[in-house]
Formats: C-alpha cells, sequence, structure tokens
C-alpha cells in the first residue's frame, strides 16, 4: 500500500514538473527592437485633415441605385487638396469610377512592391439614432480630444492615416526602393465587388506580385484580454469564410380551424432550433492557436501554465475563452439565424416557412462541410436547404507568422508603440483584402488605432471617434512601416 502511494506521489510530482517545465520553455515571441524617436506630428494638424475628410457620407448602401457619385467625387478632390506633395509624387489611377490607385514607383525594379489598403466608404446611420451621436455624425467635428464622425475608425483614419504617412515621407525627401501602390475601394461595407475586386483585377493583369498586402481587420487592442495589462496588437492574418444558408420547410396549408400535427413554422422552427443546439464544434487550431502562442508567454504564470499545456487543457481554455460572444466567434463557425419568414394571414396556415441562417466559417470548415453540416443536423426531408445568393466564401489563406512580412510588421509595431505585445489574429469579419489573397500570400490586416472595450460598439454604431493622439499613432506606425519595408 505505502508502495503504491509513494509511486503516485513520484509519478504526481513528476507530471506537476513537466507542467512547470512546458510553461517555463513557453518563451516570448516578441521581436526584440529599440524605440524609434516618435516622427514630429502637429497633432492638431493631423486631426483637423481628417476630419475634413469625415465631413463626406461616402456612404455604401445595400441598394447601389442609391450611390451618392457627387459626394464621392468631393471627397476625393478634398483628398488631392489635402495631399499635394502625394498627389505631385504618386502617379493616381480611377479604377471602374471611384477606385482610387496610386503608384509610388520604386528605385529597384527586382524589388516586390507593397500594397496599402484602405476604403473610403462608411456604413450609414441607423434611422432614429441620428440624435443619439454626442457630435454629428458628418459634421468633422473635433471635440474633448477626440475626431468624431463615422469613418473616424472604419475607416477612414486609416485611409487619411497612409496618404498622411506617404505625404510626411515625399515632404522629407524620400523616395522608395520598392514601388508602393495605394489601393482605396469605395464599396467594401457591400463586399468590395465594383472597388477592391476590380483594383485587385487590375493589378493581376499587370502581374503584380506585392510582397504583401496590408489592409484594415485588427487594432490595437487595451483591456479586450484579461491577464495583459498593456496595448496587444492584434494581427489579423485570416479572416473567416462566408455562408447563408435558405431553409424551406413545405407543409399542407389550409384554415386554421382544423390544423395538422406538424405546420410549416413548426418544421422549420425545429430545424431551426436543433442547428442552435448543435453548432460546428469548438476548436483551438490555425490563426487562434498561433494567437494563443504569441500572447501566452506574456501571462502571469498560472495562466500562462494553462496556455503551455493545450495538450491537457484545451477543453478548459476554450470554454472560458469562448464565453463572450467574440471569443466563441473565434474559435468556431458560428450560426446566426437572421430571417424567419412564413404566412401572410392571421387564420391561413402557410404551406411554406423559409430562414435564413448566416454561417462565419473558421479557416479548416468549409462551405460544403457546413452545408453537409446544416443537412445533417436537420435531418428532415420536409427541410431542403441551399446556400442563399449572396457572397459565399471559404474562408481565406493563413498568412504564415514565421514569414518576413508578419515579421516585419510586428518590428514596425514594437518600435513604435511602447510596450505593445504583438499576436497573430483571426478577423471574424471580412474585409477588402480578401480580394488580393490570390495576388501573394502574405496579407497582413492591422491599422494602429487603438480600441478599448467600450469602442466596439461604436464601429458600424453610434458615436464613433478616433482619439487624436491614437490617430497619430495610426500615422506613426504608417510611416515606420514604409521606411521598415520599402526604404
Ligand atoms: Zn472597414
Amino acid at each position: 500500500m505505502k508502495r503504491i502511494f509513494l509511486l503516485f506521489l513520484v509519478l504526481l510530482v513528476g507530471f506537476a514538473g513537466l507542467l512547470v517545465v512546458r510553461t517555463l520553455a513557453f518563451s516570448s515571441r516578441q521581436p526584440a527592437v529599440t524605440l524609434v524617436a516618435p516622427e514630429p506630428f502637429d497633432s492638431l494638424a493631423l486631426a483637423g485633415r481628417l476630419a475634413g475628410a469625415l465631413k463626406f457620407a461616402t456612404i455604401s448602401n445595400q441598394d447601389s441605385n442609391a450611390f451618392d457619385a457627387q459626394v464621392f467625387a468631393g471627397f476625393q478632390r478634398y483628398l488631392f487638396d489635402s495631399f499635394p506633395k502625394v498627389h505631385a509624387t504618386l502617379a493616381r489611377e480611377v479604377v471602374n469610377g471611384y477606385g482610387l490607385l496610386y503608384t509610388w514607383t520604386g528605385s529597384e525594379a527586382a524589388l516586390a512592391p507593397i500594397v496599402l489598403l484602405a476604403h473610403q466608404d462608411v456604413v450609414p446611420i441607423e434611422p432614429g439614432t441620428e440624435q443619439k451621436w454626442t457630435e454629428p455624425p458628418f459634421g468633422g467635428v473635433i471635440a474633448n480630444g477626440f475626431v468624431w464622425g463615422r469613418g473616424a475608425l472604419d475607416d477612414k483614419g486609416s485611409l487619411v492615416g497612409i496618404l498622411e504617412a506617404v505625404e510626411h515621407l515625399v515632404a522629407a525627401g524620400v523616395t522608395p526602393r520598392r514601388t508602393v501602390y495605394l489601393a482605396f475601394g469605395f464599396d467594401e461595407e457591400v463586399g468590395g465587388r465594383r472597388g477592391a475586386t476590380r483594383i485587385a483585377a487590375l493589378l493581376a493583369s499587370r502581374h503584380v506580385q506585392p510582397e504583401f498586402v496590408i489592409d484594415e481587420g485588427g487594432v490595437l487592442a487595451t483591456g479586450l484580454l484579461p491577464g495583459v495589462s498593456g496595448p496587444v496588437a492584434l494581427v489579423g492574418i485570416a479572416e473567416k469564410g462566408y455562408l447563408t444558408a435558405e431553409l424551406t420547410a413545405k407543409a399542407a396549408g389550409g384554415h386554421s380551424s382544423m390544423p395538422p400535427g406538424e405546420t410549416a413554422v413548426g418544421i422549420l422552427a425545429a430545424g431551426i432550433v436543433r442547428l442552435e443546439q448543435h453548432e460546428l464544434p469548438r476548436a483551438i487550431r490555425g490563426p487562434t492557436a498561433e494567437m494563443f502562442d504569441h500572447i501566452g508567454p506574456q501571462l502571469p504564470f498560472g495562466q500562462r501554465l494553462v496556455v503551455a499545456n493545450r495538450w491537457l487543457f484545451s477543453g478548459l481554455l476554450a470554454s472560458r475563452f469562448g464565453r463572450t460572444p467574440y471569443g466563441n466567434a473565434m474559435l468556431r463557425t458560428t450560426t446566426a439565424p437572421t430571417v424567419f419568414q412564413a404566412g401572410v394571414k392571421e387564420n391561413v396556415l402557410p404551406s411554406s416557412a423559409r430562414a435564413l441562417v448566416n454561417f462565419r466559417i473558421l479557416p479548416g470548415d468549409s462551405v460544403a462541410g457546413v452545408l453537409a453540416h446544416v443537412r445533417d443536423v436537420v435531418h428532415d426531408a420536409r427541410i431542403t436547404v441551399n446556400p442563399y445568393q449572396t457572397a459565399v466564401a471559404e474562408p481565406s489563406p493563413v498568412t504564415s507568422v514565421d514569414g518576413e512580412p508578419f515579421q516585419l510588421l510586428a518590428r514596425t509595431i514594437r518600435q513604435t508603440i511602447p510596450g505593445v505585445v504583438v499576436t497573430p489574429w483571426l478577423v471574424v469579419a471580412g474585409t477588402d483584402s480578401r480580394h488580393y489573397t490570390t495576388l501573394t500570400p502574405n496579407v497582413l490586416r492591422f491599422v494602429g488605432a487603438t480600441i478599448g472595450n467600450d469602442d466596439l460598439r461604436r464601429i458600424h454604431g453610434t458615436d464613433e471617434r478616433i482619439g487624436v493622439g491614437d490617430y497619430v499613432n495610426v500615422v506613426r506606425v504608417y510611416v515606420q512601416l514604409l521606411r521598415n519595408a520599402a526604404m
């Protein structure tokens, strides 16, 4: 008995030792660099130029007939007037009416070019919420240390920030060794088919193979990750796929005074409930696994031990991390019923009912796999399942974190933002950059804007704004990125 106890004790100590050794060996993936001296910017002048850009209501509507060409033309004239050195030095092409492609030709033709993306369009103001804004959404107001307005974060802060960085470098007399493209679509918020798709196709027709492409999608997050006190730079290395499934249930119609045992509404509702109760499983893999590998070493010892020993704790980690809707979305293909339609009159049984269920597909899952899952879980011959006629997209390829482009961006961020932790990230929404994934394996998604917990609701919501100092950081990151990558 005593020998068994002793053996158990030895195993226990050995096991604990293994966990600790793995934790201690879980070393930092942060590149060691020193901070560069911040570029001396006139932050109020920068903020003023961004605020001016927010006065143009360059709204993307689902109905493309509502496109306001005059507003976009006015916005582009404003860019022309505000950034004279950019427009005197870079070639500017208009693609498909309102897409903008700038070319800053490099001195060494053998070097692969880089492409900086942003989009000109913004989402509309939700009707009825106009009065809830602290400052008018298209007023271009600077107040209390913020630039207020629709587009401050998504995505004019990025677009104007890129132009500001190039204007600054041209003024400093710098010329790039690599060619730098700036590509600004005008319909990202409705899929990018008229803007980014056409610019990417133009570059492809010219056999442009970029070293990397950088777009929006990741930010500087504060307070989003428990256990990490400083800012965390979330660099999107992939984005989720997109599928909407259309489910149609058929049943006998007729008078509601004599209903059958099952109705079209009930059959379809039961199918939807089964889908919600049997989601695709959570998994820590791909970009999310890379994120844990980068953030884990920066955590306090207890949390680090859990992340370092995922062979044992992955279930615990996934259930803890997946408690928030955002964390859950990073761990699985999500299931979101968005439309449910049936019936036209209160006393008539509908002979069919229809629902739309939106899926955001985790890298590693696929459109075909999700459709098979839906048919399998619904498991009712009276319900037909088809892909709905909107943009269907497989998950994007995953950019390597060991490749030079990711490492160069990580060094850039660490040189520019004090105390930052850089991590790969999975973008759970879509960006224009997915139209460029056939041009290069290195698609990065990051803008150096600071986002706290309070700010997530502002993107596409009320009171979108960016701190003046945070906007200066956006420009500083672009300046340093251009210096590191192209000079
Ligand atoms: Zn955007």
